[in-house]
């Protein structure tokens, strides 16, 4: 057996790390994404802190092994059959602390979105209102530069704790980081362990209006159906969903995969959807709009795996 089986990665890693580690093989990662769609991954790992993350990456770089950092699998499409590597989850309570300090609050990269939001709007806090409906987490709204109603994540990051992947801890500011639109650059070669958010005081009352202003809108527009949320950037000049919506092709599905007719840029899964009914459809909303309107669509969602 050679250390690039699943169970012998596995079986090592094990040997590494304390038991308050989680480690899984041929884990389903239908049920780590909101599309609930992906086969499985070879190896599964939650560490259970900073220092075994650290040597995980640090094993997988020695062995030539793949890895993939996992949030809460909101932007994300996993094909059927699955990935080959390591997935890491920073889903363990060291990594998902949120702690106020003045203006400013410090979240780890595991921490619900919508937690950090509603705990600001409990201690006044306003700035970051707009993670109250994105479905992921703190780590996934830095690498995407998540954003809503007006503002986006960066807007609001004083500073990131990030680790590289020979496992060195470092405190970047945002000046010192490739920030663009739905995109860090940074956290593609970097892991997102907290970020520090600068907010202002403000009535809890105004927060709170806002909040619900805001979650009003969201699920005045958008389905309840699972989904990864918007699947294709807006290109110029037209937003996707609404390109998709002129195209007549609201409600176009393969298999089990549909284009919302809520919401031209989602596609919801009704239930038996595959990951590969989603590219389908994905690839046949590209080609209409490019044969109709010359139109690039390109997917803001990640598609990774087999
Ligand atoms: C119903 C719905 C509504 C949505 N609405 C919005 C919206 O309004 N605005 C918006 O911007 N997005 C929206 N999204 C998309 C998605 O929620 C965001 O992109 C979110 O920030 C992704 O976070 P995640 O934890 O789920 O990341 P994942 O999907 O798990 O991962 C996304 C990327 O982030 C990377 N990543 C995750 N954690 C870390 C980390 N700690 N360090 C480095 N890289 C990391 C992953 O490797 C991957 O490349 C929506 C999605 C859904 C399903």
């Amino acid at each position: 057996m050679t250390t690039s089986e699943p169970s012998a990665i596995a079986d090592e890693l094990a040997g590494r790390l304390s038991p308050a580690t989680i480690i899984r093989r041929d884990e389903p990662m239908a049920r780590h994404t909101t599309l609930r769609v992906g086969g499985p991954a070879d190896v599964y790992v939650e560490p259970a802190t900073e220092e075994e993350l650290g040597a995980i990456l640090k094993f997988c770089g020695a062995r030539g092994v793949k890895f993939f950092l996992l949030g809460r699998g909101s932007n994300l499409v996993v094909r059927d059959n699955g990935f080959r590597g390591v997935v890491i989850c920073l889903a363990q309570p060291n990594f998902s602390r949120i702690e106020i300090d003045g203006l400013r609050i410090r979240a780890g990269a595991g921490a619900k979105q919508k937690a950090v939001a509603v705990e600001a709007k409990r201690n006044g806090l306003s700035g970051v209102e707009f993670l109250e409906g994105i479905p992921g987490s703190i780590g996934g709204a830095l690498r995407m530069n998540a954003g809503a109603m007006g503002g986006e994540t960066f807007n609001a990051v004083e500073s990131v704790r990030v680790m590289d992947f020979g496992g060195d801890i470092r405190e970047l500011q945002p000046s010192e980081m490739s920030v663009t639109y739905r995109c860090c650059a940074t956290l593609k070669n970097h892991i997102a362990l907290s970020a520090v958010f600068r907010c202002v005081a403000q009535p809890r009352t105004e927060i709170e209006q806002r909040m619900k202003a805001y979650s009003e809108k969201r699920w005045s527009s958008q389905p309840a159906a699972p989904s990864a949320g918007c699947m294709f950037k807006n290109p110029a000049g037209i937003p996707a969903g609404k390109l998709v919506e002129e195209l007549g092709l609201k409600g176009t599905y393969v298999g089990g995969a549909m284009v919302s007719v809520e919401h031209g840029n989602f596609l919801v899964n009704g239930g038996m959807a595959t990951a590969q009914d989603v590219l389908e459809l994905i690839a046949l909303l590209q080609a209409k709009a490019k044969a109709e309107r010359g139109v690039e669509l390109h997917t803001e969602v990640e598609v990774i795996g087999e």
